[in-house]
C-alpha cells in the first residue's frame, strides 16, 4: 500500500476516535467513569498526534484532508466490487489498481480510494 495512504489510514482512524470521544452520546460519561480518562484531554492528545503525522503527507494531500475531515468525516474509503464506499458510486478498477503509483481520489465524492487486500 503507498506510504501516504496508510498515513492518511492512521489519521482518519485517530480523527474518528477524536470525533467519537466528544460527540457520541454517553461516550464521554462512560470513558470518564472506568476509566478515569478527561475526553477532553484525550481528544487534545489524540488531535496533536493528528497535526504531528499530517507534516508527514504530501502537501496537497494535507490539504485535502484539512478540508475534507470536518465535512465527509471518513475520507479514506475502500473500493469493493468497483464501488466506491464512501458514496457507493462505480469506479473504474483501473483507477485503484497500482496503489504505488500515488493516492486516488473518487471523482464523485472526492474520497481518497484504496483496494482493499
Ligand atoms: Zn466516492
Amino acid at each position: 500500500m503507498n506510504p501516504q495512504l496508510m498515513l492518511l489510514l492512521e489519521i482518519q482512524d485517530l480523527y474518528l476516535q477524536k470525533t467519537a470521544l466528544l460527540e457520541e452520546p454517553g461516550f464521554d460519561s462512560v470513558q470518564e467513569k472506568h476509566f478515569n480518562i478527561d475526553p477532553r484531554t484525550a481528544a487534545e492528545a489524540l488531535d496533536e498526534k493528528i497535526e504531528e503525522l499530517k507534516e508527514g503527507l504530501d502537501p496537497a494531500i494535507q490539504l485535502r484532508c484539512e478540508r475534507g475531515f470536518p465535512t465527509l468525516g471518513r475520507m479514506v474509503v475502500p473500493v469493493i466490487g468497483g464501488v466506491c464506499y464512501g458514496c457507493f458510486v462505480s469506479i473504474p478498477t483501473s483507477r485503484v489498481g497500482d496503489q504505488n503509483q500515488g493516492v486516488e481520489t473518487c471523482e464523485s465524492c472526492g474520497r481518497f480510494i484504496y483496494a482493499p487486500r
